[in-house]
């Protein structure tokens, strides 16, 4: 039978990068079925929701001005890193099926089709299509760019432009092309894939087979990629070679299962990407063999592979739409633990070790060369707050059920001292020194001596410390002690005495403690980041707009950098120039960059930084994160103007009258370092001064300005390096030619400026408005933010809050409860923002009462209770004892899909515990109903009609269906606002 462990162990101990790992866990036929999935690669997935006219891209290019071109069954689509747009037959396209498209170097496309060859300009401009043309070549199946001169793979032969028209090089059909040993001046060896599967060789005039037939072994050939080193990858439906000039072999691909068709290829460093199968991979080579690094998708038949300028990886699929690898993707590397854990401390251990804690479960890290190639062992299954190692080399951890001190071979690891305070439960804050163990929880402070004794450190006046958050030692072994709603205290010989100051208050919440190499400590309280010098002088580097609850801080190998871990990514501070230098979130979204608790960022002695994250564990190589990232530029995109007809002046401005016009600019920005993240602010200068708000939208509207000569100005913004340089995207000059020659109305003319100026202030704060709406509309980043930072809030007034408990569960009581509902729907309906409530009672607890007896019974409540409580990471949500074995749970800001995932997962949850309750229907085992509702954000609704009963009534009614439907579930009901 497999034990608890062993079980835990395979779900956790996931390599995380490529072949170079030895791990024994790993076979290459896991790597094939994908279930390994630290072997993922992240990427970005562009579908027909974002614009694409079909999942089924053929082939792909990106032109000199960075913009991409995809050739789809649905016509041309074209995508300036902030919208896609299409062109079909009705813009002059000779059919819709596009097989090929390939940039030239004027900026121009070549698009082959089902019906010929169609050339289209950077615009969108149709220039020729073969619909007009002669033409008889049949369908065009590749496109290449060779010495300047464009070539064509079509039916009817291997096709070479000549002047306006088309020349043909050789009538066998050609499927792909490929040219190797290029030399300076373009000219190189050609080489052809046949329609029928042949391997042919540019021979003078002729194309003819290569002299050694070896690679006849890939059976029909499917693609080809000329490699920089004179050599060519044969992809065919037998597998993939590499060869010589002459046809020999010089490297082949190493299956790893059965054999699948190589259907892409194309080269980015020394890496070889792939499409085999269903599988998008990185191939690497070792001696004569390519072998398969990592897999990004294993479920996209891939048509074809393009590089982009920055180092981005675009696959075109057969049905997926596209695949991109961001060229960050080796510098933000995703762990593999289980699904949807938390991890919510990583700590250093010895010997290079790293040590995590997080939802229900502790491991240690093996970390061996490369950042991300690491095996891990899981230890036990608790949720663990904070992890140490002591000098005999055992770990323990702060966990919700107490302090645990964790041995390997004992995956129900139990808590030391159950009945002791402080120690017993709720532990977050662990720090070994001198042999002895202290830590911090919700109920203070304790030390574990080394003779396995507690003894109780309190403050300078006696008093306990209250909620002990985070804990370090300096550099002069002196301890410092952050707690929640009661400062920052440092050790000073026997006592602890509170350090306070302009910024660091007797009621401060510390969120963390850093220390520096030179004892300059870094410390996060409320909210904002202060530094405390040796000397004693303190200094304020960042405020936040945000509270820093949770926050946690690292200092970086070299100095200057501050490292913090916030609710929105991994931030890195300049402490020198007091500045944010980059905000992290690249790769995996906003949403998956949530840090977790202060505990939850490490930097190893090699300048790695591991996150600990909501989404789970993340490493980040900073090796190449410099000043000299490239910046976001915006573009104008294009310009619509309704109700006017605007004149071009000579000096590239528009003229246009005071009429009631407007005007659209839409903006675009083809930086694909990371091009999901990218927002833009405009200003018109001349008509204002200060910019508009960051939006996700790529547009700029104004309408009728008053008379005046104006400019707009765009910037792009990317949180990785900031704002880009402001581009001036056009010129606008307002006349006003009925009065312009008219002296004597001179006077009215003011009149009606200052008039015209008003208006159209108002006017265009009314656009400003739309475009919110409308970013709202599109789900956009800015409001995850937002959302985020409210959180935060959220966060900070609970914890600060004095907490009512409920005596027997040791949770929130029911008149907590009251006064938060009340607070959050208040909240709620000014931000217009959803509220969610689940309410979640004990399946048959009479039973339970009945079988077990009722001091069991309470001990039960006890278990749920803390379990619920355990379960809900995002600081923002709370539970409480609503009565008898019934519990309340609120969620501000949670849509009706978060409300579900959060039910489901507190309902999974409570299972796992695996109560026994033999008495009842059912599995056996205590199990609990949710209902769920959520009051949405906006609606046909009074605000003041909605009461804090109303909500309540609507999760009664949904927990009384999910009673109804047979227990152990979770129900949503829509609101229902007639409800009493
Ligand atoms: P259902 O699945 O429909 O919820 O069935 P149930 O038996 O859980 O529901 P019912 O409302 O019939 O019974 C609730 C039981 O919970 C009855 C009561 O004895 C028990 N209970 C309520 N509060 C406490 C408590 O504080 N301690 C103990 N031990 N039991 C309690
Ligand atoms: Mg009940
Ligand atoms: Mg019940």
């Amino acid at each position: 039978m497999i034990s608890a462990k062993t079980l835990f162990r395979k779900i956790i101990a996931l390599p995380s990068s490529g072949v170079e790992n030895d791990s024994p866990a790993r076979s290459d036929a896991d790597v094939r079925r994908g279930r390994l999935s630290g072997f993922r690669v992240p990427y970005t997935r562009y579908r027909r929701e974002d614009g694409l006219p079909s999942g089924q891209v053929f082939d792909l290019a990106q032109d000199i001005h960075q913009v991409f071109w995809f050739a789809t069954p649905g016509g041309l689509a074209r995508f300036d890193g902030a919208r896609f747009s299409v062109l079909t037959p009705r813009h002059g396209l000779s059919s819709h099926g596009l097989r090929a498209v390939t940039a030239d170097r004027d900026g121009s496309v070549w698009v082959g089709s089902d019906t010929g060859i169609d050339h289209v300009a950077h615009d969108g401009r149709v220039l020729s299509s073969s619909s007009t043309g002669k033409w008889h070549y049949g369908p065009v199946d590749c496109i290449h760019l060779i010495g300047g001169e464009i070539w064509l793979g079509s039916a009817g032969g291997l096709l070479r432009r000549q002047g306006s028209g088309w020349e043909r090089f050789s009538d066998i059909s050609v499927r792909a092309m490929a040219v190797t040993h290029r030399r300076q001046d373009g000219v190189g060896i050609m080489w052809c894939a046949t329609a029928d599967g042949r391997l042919l060789r540019q021979r003078g005039t002729k194309l003819v087979d290569p002299a050694n037939d070896q690679w006849q072994r890939v059976g029909l050939v499917r693609c080809l990629f000329a490699m920089g080193d004179n050599t060519l990858m044969v992809g065919g439906v037998n597998g993939l070679v590499e060869i010589d000039e002459e046809g020999a072999v010089i490297a082949q691909f190493q299956y790893p299962d059965s054999v699948e068709p190589v259907s892409a290829l194309c080269r980015a460093d020394g890496d070889l990407w792939a499409g085999i199968g269903q599988m998008f991979c990185r191939l690497r080579r070792h001696d004569r063999v390519w072998e398969i690094s990592s897999v990004v998708s294993d479920h996209d038949g891939i048509n074809n592979i393009v590089v982009d300028a920055v180092g981005g990886i675009w696959g075109a699929t057969d049905g997926g739409g596209i695949v991109k690898v961001s060229p960050l993707h080796e510098m933000i590397r995703p762990l593999s633990l289980p699904q949807n854990r938390a991890v919510l401390a990583v700590k250093p251990g010895h010997g290079g070790k790293v040590l995590l804690g997080g939802d229900q479960f502790s491991a240690v890290l093996h970390q061996s060369g490369s950042p991300g190639n690491a095996t891990v062992d899981a230890l036990a299954h608790h949720q663990t707050w904070d992890i140490a190692e002591d000098d005999d080399g055992a770990l323990w951890a702060a966990t919700e059920v107490g302090l645990v001190r964790l041995v390997h071979d004992d995956d129900e690891a139990r808590p030391l001292f159950a009945d002791k305070p402080v120690v017993s439960r709720s532990c977050r804050a662990l720090i070994q020194r001198n042999g002895e163990i202290w830590v911090g929880g919700k109920r203070g402070l304790a030390v574990v001596t080394a003779q396995r004794e507690l003894r109780y450190p309190v403050t300078e006046s006696g008093e306990p410390f209250g909620y002990v958050y985070t804990l370090n030692e300096d550099r002069e072994g002196c301890l410092w002690v952050g707690t929640i709603g009661n400062g920052l205290w440092r050790e000073q010989g026997e006592h602890f005495v509170r350090v306070t100051h302009e910024h660091l208050t007797e009621s401060g919440s510390t969120y963390c403690i850093a220390v520096r190499e030179d004892n300059v400590l870094a410390v996060a309280q409320n909210d904002r980041i202060v530094i405390c010098v040796p000397d004693g002088s303190i200094e304020l580097l960042h405020t936040s707009s945000e509270p820093i609850a949770g926050w946690a801080l690292q200092w970086a190998r070299e100095g200057e950098r501050l490292w913090a871990g916030s609710a929105s990514g991994l931030h890195a501070y300049n402490v020198i120039e007091k500045r944010r230098m980059h905000q992290i979130t690249a790769v995996l979204g906003l949403s998956q960059w949530e840090f977790t608790t202060s505990r939850s960022l490490h930097v190893t002695d090699s300048g790695l930084v591991y996150c600990g994250l909501n989404s789970g564990l993340v490493v980040v190589d900073p090796q190449h994160l410099n000043d000299d990232i490239p910046a976001p530029v915006a573009r104008a995109a294009r310009l619509e103007w309704s109700n006017a007809e605007p004149k071009s002046a000579s000096d590239g401005a528009f003229e246009i009258d005071t009429d009631r016009w407007s005007l659209r600019v839409g903006l675009s920005c083809p930086w694909f370092l990371d091009e999901q993240d990218v927002q833009y602010r405009y200003r018109m200068v001349g008509f204002e001064e200060s910019w508009s708000e960051l939006s996700s939208v790529p547009e700029a509207r104004y309408s009728s300005l008053p008379v005046g000569e104006y400019r707009l100005e765009v910037q792009a913004f990317s949180r990785l390096v900031g704002f880009g340089p402001a581009s001036r995207l056009l010129t606008l000059r307002v006349v006003d030619r009925r009065l312009s020659r008219n002296v004597i109305l001179a006077p009215l003319r003011a009149v009606r400026m200052v008039r015209d100026t008003y208006r159209a202030m108002r006017r265009n704060r009314l656009l400003l408005d739309e475009n919110t709406q409308l970013e709202e509309e599109i789900g956009s980043r800015t409001a995850e933010l937002v959302r985020a930072k409210d959180k935060l809030q959220q966060l900070n007034a609970a914890l600060t809050q004095q907490v009512t408990t409920d005596a027997l569960t040791g949770i929130s009581s029911r008149r907590h409860f009251d006064t938060t509902l009340e607070r959050l729907l208040r909240e709620a309906m000014n931000k217009q923002q959803p509220l969610s409530m689940l309410f979640i009672d004990i399946d048959h607890f009479k039973a339970f009462n009945d079988r077990y007896g009722h001091t069991k019974g309470d001990e039960c409540l006890g278990f749920v209770a803390r379990r619920i409580e355990a379960n809900l990471y995002r600081t923002a949500d709370s539970v409480a004892r609503y009565g008898g074995e019934e519990f309340g749970v609120l969620s501000p800001r949670t849509d009706v899909g978060g409300a579900m995932a959060l039910a489901e997962r507190l309902r999974e949850s409570v299972v796992r515990l695996k109560i026994r309750n033999e008495g009842a229907p059912g599995p056996g085992f205590v199990t609990v109903s949710v209902g769920v509702t959520t009051l949405p954000a906006k609606g046909n609704f009074r605000p003041e009609a909605v009461t804090p009963q109303k909500i309540i009534a609507n999760a009664d009614s949904a927990l009384y269906e999910a009673k109804e439907n047979g227990r152990n579930q979770c129900v949503f009901k829509e609101f229902d606002f007639t409800l009493r």
